[in-house]
C-alpha cells in the first residue's frame, strides 16, 4: 500500500492525464511531446492551482506547444451536461459525464457562514444499496479514476471563483463509497491536497464512508488530517440492516471497534452522519441508544434531514429532530442539526442522475 504522504502529486496527475491521451506513462508522453520535466511542473501547476480549462490560456508556454498539448492532452476527463441552482443561489449541483459516458454529480455549496464546500463522488454509481439513497437505487457502474475525482472538484472550485468564492472544504459525500475505491480516493486527496497545486488542507477534507471496516482500518495508518465521517443512521444492528445492507458484512460492533482503533491511532474527532427517518430512527429510544453506543470524547453527530427519493421515507420532523438532539446532549454526545440545502433541487446522493434519466425517458 502507498502511504497519501509517498503519493506525488504531479506525477499522479501527469501519468493520469499521459494514460487519457492514450500513453503508457507521463514519462512517454513527455518524451513523445519533447516537453522537458519543468514544463510538466508549469502545465500541472496552471492546471490545478490557477484552474486553467485551456492549453490556450497558459501563457508561460510558446503557442505552438499549446496548440501541440491541446491536440494530445485533455485539462479534465469530465465534461458538464448539467449545472443546477436552488431557488435560494445557496446550493449548485452538476452532472457529470465520463469519457465512457457513464455519469456522476458533485454539489457546489454557499453557507450562509462563509464556508464554500464542495461535495464529490468517488464512484460512478454505489453497491451498497443503502435503502434510502437514490444512488444505490441506481445500481453500481464502475470505479472513478484519481483524475476524474480530482477534476470534479477543480470545475466546482472554478465556478465557485466565477462567485468570487474560494472552496473552503470539501467532502467525499456524493456518488459511491470512498473505501471500496480506495487508492484513487487517496490519490486524489493527495492531488487535492498538494501545497504547490490546489492546496485545499487536509482538516478540510472529509471521507464519509458506509463502513467499510478494511477501508477505516487503512485509513487509520495513512497518517494524515483528514477527516473521518462514519454513515451510521441507526444504533442497532437490525435497523440498521434494514437501512443499509453493509451492516450484514460488518455489523455495528466490528465497526465501533474499528473506529476506536482508528481514534486510538489519531486522536482524531470521528463524525457521524445520522440521517432522520420519520418513525424509523428518530425515536427517542434511538438517540438513548444511539448515545450509548457513542462512549468516549471524540465524536460529534451530525443529524441529517432526508430527502426524499423514490424510498418510502419519510422526513422527521423538527420537533423529532430537537428532542432527538436534546437527549443526545443530556448524555453528553455533541450533535448537529444539519439544515437541508437544494431541496428544489433534488441534491442529495444520486439523486440528479435519477432525475436526468427520468426526463430522459419522458422526452423519449
Ligand atoms: N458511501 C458513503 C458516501 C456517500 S453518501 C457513505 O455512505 O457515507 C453521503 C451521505 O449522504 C451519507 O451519509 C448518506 O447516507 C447520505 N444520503 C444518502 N441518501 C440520502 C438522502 N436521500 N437524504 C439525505 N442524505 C442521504
Amino acid at each position: 500500500m502507498t502511504k497519501t504522504q509517498e503519493r506525488v502529486p504531479r506525477d499522479i496527475w501527469w501519468s493520469g492525464r499521459a494514460r487519457e491521451a492514450g500513453f503508457d506513462s507521463a514519462e512517454a508522453a513527455a518524451a513523445a511531446l519533447g516537453l522537458q520535466r519543468y514544463r510538466l511542473e508549469q502545465i500541472y501547476r496552471a492546471a490545478t492551482k490557477e484552474l486553467v480549462d485551456d492549453f490556450s490560456a497558459i501563457s508561460v508556454l510558446s503557442t505552438d506547444l499549446r496548440k501541440h498539448l491541446a491536440a494530445r492532452f485533455k485539462l479534465s476527463s469530465i465534461a458538464l451536461e448539467r449545472e443546477v441552482t436552488s431557488k435560494d443561489v445557496q446550493t449548485t449541483k452538476f452532472l457529470f459525464a465520463l469519457a465512457d459516458g457513464k455519469e456522476v454529480e458533485a454539489v457546489l455549496m454557499r453557507h450562509r457562514e462563509g464556508r464554500t464546500t464542495a461535495c464529490i463522488s468517488s464512484q460512478a454509481g454505489c453497491a451498497l444499496k443503502c435503502d434510502f439513497c437514490a444512488t444505490g437505487q441506481g445500481g453500481f457502474f464502475r470505479n472513478m479514476t484519481a483524475l476524474e475525482i480530482f477534476d470534479q472538484a477543480v470545475h466546482v472550485a472554478r465556478r465557485a471563483r466565477q462567485d468570487k468564492l474560494g472552496l473552503t472544504n470539501l467532502v467525499f459525500m456524493g456518488m459511491g463509497e470512498p473505501f471500496l475505491n480506495y487508492d484513487a480516493v487517496m490519490d486524489s486527496v493527495a492531488l487535492l491536497n498538494d501545497g504547490q497545486g490546489f492546496n485545499l488542507g487536509a482538516r478540510h477534507i472529509t471521507i464519509s464512508t458506509a463502513g467499510v471496516v478494511p477501508g477505516i482500518e487503512k485509513f487509520a495508518k495513512e497518517g494524515v488530517q483528514i477527516n473521518l465521517a462514519i454513515s451510521l443512521h441507526a444504533p442497532d444492528d437490525v435497523l440498521r440492516t434494514g437501512l443499509m445492507p453493509i451492516n450484514k458484512k460488518w455489523p455495528i460492533a466490528t465497526l465501533m471497534e474499528a473506529v476506536k482503533e482508528y481514534v486510538a491511532a489519531t486522536n482524531r474527532k470521528v463524525f457521524y452522519e445520522y440521517l432522520m427517518l420519520a418513525g424509523v430512527n428518530d425515536r427517542p429510544e434511538d438517540a438513548r441508544q444511539l448515545a450509548d453506543l457513542l462512549g468516549g470524547p471524540l465524536h460529534h453527530v451530525n443529524l441529517i434531514p432526508y430527502n426524499a427519493t423514490d424510498a418510502p421515507y419519510r422526513r422527521a420532523t423538527p420537533a423529532a429532530m430537537r428532542r432527538f438532539q436534546d437527549i443526545l446532549r443530556e448524555r453528553g454526545v455533541p450533535s448537529t442539526i444539519r439544515h437541508t440545502m437544494g431541496d428544489d433541487i433534488a441534491a442529495a446522493c444520486g439523486q440528479l442522475r435519477v432525475d436526468a434519466l427520468t426526463q430522459a425517458h419522458k422526452a423519449g
